[in-house]
């Protein structure tokens, strides 16, 4: 047919979302997903039919929703390589980190008082991580290199007697970095200290196993990829025992770990979501990556003619994932010409009067971008290659614009 291999990956997507014409292209992927129609479909009768409460153990509608419960468990648990009983659910990813810094810490006080973590994490593995260092635990932040990676060797040197607790990102939510989980769970495994990996950003998007990958505690959550927000789960590893200080008391659910009434059509949503992902994943991922580097190929400088940089590394990141700096304007400017048309983020919160560099671009280094406008684009399962067009030609008109210039 004449049309090469690679040509042949660049497609629109199998299932497209009804989309009003008038709104802008969603390309913010890492902020959240839409829930995928397949997922929503499964989840509507746990709102009207099968409303039960999945602790009542005394008629049918309890009965249903337990079982509907248990069956969400087995296959989340299934997709990460884990067992049912390994699974709590929470409310999304910034509860289960902070169940696993926090529970950890709380219940491994004998053994000592150090937390090794990296300087990239999102601020729900930070700032738990902070709050433990107000109450006189030891806090190590590794550096990253000038492409996002943690160094191993630098994380085997971090690591001390004392040290409870290693938590390190599986995907970066900024620049899509991967960071070399199997390493780290071997390294952590060899040490005896607890290895947690925030997967929020991978969970669905890259293959993780429990088991394979040396993890004690996993976070993920639902809404990043094409499940719905206020669901996520931390997997807790029975053998050997990981243990764990309930950070919410109440009724005892979850096995005492976190207690509040389960909230059946998230959990079936979230598993299904789970599911879903994990069966596409990698006709998926090459779909999407092709998308992003023809994101890439439309605004490189040998294309584009500007001065534009990427940020973290080349290879080892999320499919979906591009982050860019770009000289000669304000991201602040360039996103208030785009707005309109196109959602996407800055990784920097920026006021009118001073830029204000995101953690994890201030983490790499590379001070010669810094002070470019910097953008992040989140490219996901509902995007199509005019999507993709339409963003590189709005992009290069903005910057060809005279407000551009100054
Ligand atoms: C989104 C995100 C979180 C927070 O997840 P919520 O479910 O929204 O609480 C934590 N970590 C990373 C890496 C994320 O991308």
């Amino acid at each position: 047919m004449g049309v090469s291999p690679s040509e042949s990956l660049i497609t629109d997507p199998p299932l497209m979302l009804p989309q009003n014409r008038q709104d802008p292209i969603y390309l913010d992927a890492h902020a959240t997903t839409p829930v995928d129609p397949r997922v929503l479909e499964v989840m509507v009768p746990f709102f009207t039919d099968q409303f039960g409460n999945s602790g009542s153990s005394t008629h049918s509608y309890g009965w249903a929703a337990q079982g509907a419960v248990e069956q969400a468990r087995e296959e989340l648990a299934t997709g990460i390589g884990a067992s049912a009983e390994e699974i709590i659910f929470t409310s999304g990813a910034t509860e289960a980190n902070n169940l696993a810094i926090k529970g950890v810490a709380e219940a491994y006080l004998e053994k000592g008082r150090h937390i090794v973590t990296v300087a990239t994490e999102h601020a729900a593995v930070l700032n738990p991580c902070r709050y433990m260092e107000s109450l006189s635990w030891r806090v190590t932040y590794l550096p990253v290199d000038s492409q996002g990676l943690v160094d191993v060797e630098q994380l085997a040197g971090a690591i001390a007697s004392d040290t409870v607790l290693v938590s390190i990102m599986a995907a970066n939510n900024e620049i899509g970095v991967l960071q070399p989980l199997e390493k780290i769970g071997r390294l952590c495994g060899d040490r005896q200290v607890l290895f947690h990996t925030d997967a929020a950003q991978a969970i669905g998007k890259v293959p993780l196993n429990v088991d394979m990958q040396n993890i004690d505690l996993m976070s993920i959550t639902a809404h990043k990829f094409y499940g719905p927000k206020g669901i996520g789960a931390l997997y807790v590893r029975r053998r050997p025992r990981v243990n764990l200080a309930p950070q919410l008391h109440g009724g005892g659910q979850e096995r005492g770990w976190r207690s509040g009434t389960l909230c059946v059509p998230l959990i079936v949503g979230l598993a299904e979501a789970v599911t879903l992902g994990i069966s596409l994943q990698k006709g998926e991922n090459q779909r999407i990556r092709a998308l992003r580097d023809r994101l890439w190929d439309h605004l490189k400088p040998e294309n584009s003619g500007l001065t534009i940089y990427l940020n973290g590394h080349s290879a080892q990141r999320l499919a979906g994932n591009l982050n860019i700096s770009i000289a000669g304007i304000k991201a602040a400017e360039l996103l208030r010409q785009l707005r309109s048309h196109v959602a996407l983020s800055s990784g920097s919160a920026c006021s009118a009067t001073a830029q204000k560099l995101s953690h994890v671009l201030k983490a790499l280094g590379n001070p010669d971008r810094q002070p470019f406008a910097n953008l992040r684009f989140g490219i996901g399962r509902f995007n199509t290659v005019d999507d993709i067009d339409t963003t590189a030609r709005l992009i290069l008109e903005a910057m060809r614009s005279p407000s551009a210039q100054k």
